[in-house]
C-alpha cells in the first residue's frame, strides 16, 4: 500500500445515489477542484458521522482521500445544511433544479470559483425564503453567461444593432434578442420590455438582491417559458426536476 493522498475542499452535494448496503456515491461541486465524485462509506448507517454534513445541497468542508476511480470522503464538517429549503417542497424543487442544471452543464475537474459561489448564494437565497422564481431565473442567466452560452441581451443577434427595449423578440436558436427590425422576420418569441429589463438586471444582481425582487405575474410567466426553452436548447436531455417546476409555474400563474 502506498501513502494515501489526502486533501480538503469546500463542497456542495449536487447529486447522490446509494451504493451497496450502507454507502453512497456523491457528486460534489467543489470550490477547489470543480465537480468530482466521491464515496461516503457507511453514510446510510444510523450513527454515521458523515450523514448530517453530506445531505443533498449541504455546504461542507470535507477531507478526501484520492482513489483510483472515485475519491473517498474521510471527514466532513457542515458549514450550512440549508435546513429551511428542505422544509418547503417548492424551494426544494428549485434547489434541485439549480443543482441538476449545474451538474448537467459542467464537466468533472473544471474549476470555477465563480460558479461555486453562484451555487452557494442561490441555495442561501432559496433557504432564506426569497422569491424562488426570480432566484432561479437569475441563476440560469448567470450560469449560462458564465459558461459562454449567453443569452445576448444588448445587441441584435441578427444585425448587431443595439436593442433599445421596444418591439424586440427573443430567438432561442440564435441565442438572444432580435431588434424591432429583425424580430418580425425571424422565428423569435415575444419578449416584453419589462421582461428584457428584468433579464438584464438579473445578470448583474447577486442572488440575495434577486431574492428580494418581485417579478410581476406576467414577467414571471414570460421569463420562465423563455428561459426554459433557452436552457433546454443547451441540454442533451431534459432535467428530471424541470417537469415539476413547469407545473408549479402554471399553478401559480
Ligand atoms: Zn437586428
Amino acid at each position: 500500500m502506498g501513502r494515501v493522498r489526502l486533501y480538503r475542499v469546500s463542497s456542495v452535494v449536487v447529486r447522490q445515489r446509494d451504493l451497496g448496503e450502507a454507502d453512497r456515491v456523491l457528486v460534489l461541486y467543489t470550490r477547489e477542484r470543480g465537480k468530482l465524485a466521491a464515496v461516503a462509506k457507511g453514510i446510510r448507517r444510523p450513527r454515521s458521522k458523515l450523514a448530517g454534513s453530506l445531505q443533498l445541497f449541504s455546504h461542507a468542508s470535507i477531507q478526501l482521500a484520492a482513489g483510483r476511480s472515485l475519491e473517498v470522503v474521510t471527514q466532513a464538517r457542515a458549514r450550512d445544511t440549508f435546513y429551511e429549503l428542505r422544509t418547503d417542497m417548492v424551494r426544494f424543487a428549485h434547489a434541485s433544479y439549480a443543482a441538476e442544471l449545474l451538474d448537467a452543464l459542467t464537466d468533472q475537474g473544471m474549476v470555477d470559483t465563480v460558479l461555486f459561489d453562484l451555487l452557494l448564494s442561490t441555495l442561501a437565497a432559496l433557504d432564506s425564503g426569497g422569491d424562488a422564481s426570480a432566484v432561479i431565473r437569475g441563476f440560469e442567466v448567470k450560469l449560462l453567461t458564465r459558461l459562454g452560452y449567453g443569452p445576448e441581451l444588448d445587441e441584435c443577434v441578427s444585425c448587431g444593432a443595439e436593442v433599445e427595449g421596444r418591439g424586440q423578440r427573443f430567438s432561442v436558436t440564435q441565442g438572444g434578442v432580435l431588434c424591432a427590425k429583425c424580430g418580425p422576420l425571424g422565428s423569435g418569441a415575444h419578449l416584453s420590455p419589462a421582461g428584457l429589463q428584468a433579464l438584464r438586471e438579473l445578470r448583474h444582481m447577486d442572488a440575495t438582491a434577486v431574492s428580494g425582487k418581485r417579478l410581476s405575474a406576467s414577467a414571471r410567466e414570460e421569463l420562465a417559458r423563455l428561459m426554459r426553452a433557452f436552457v433546454d436548447s443547451h441540454l442533451d436531455r431534459p432535467l428530471r426536476s424541470s417537469a415539476f417546476l413547469a407545473q408549479e409555474s402554471l399553478d401559480s400563474a
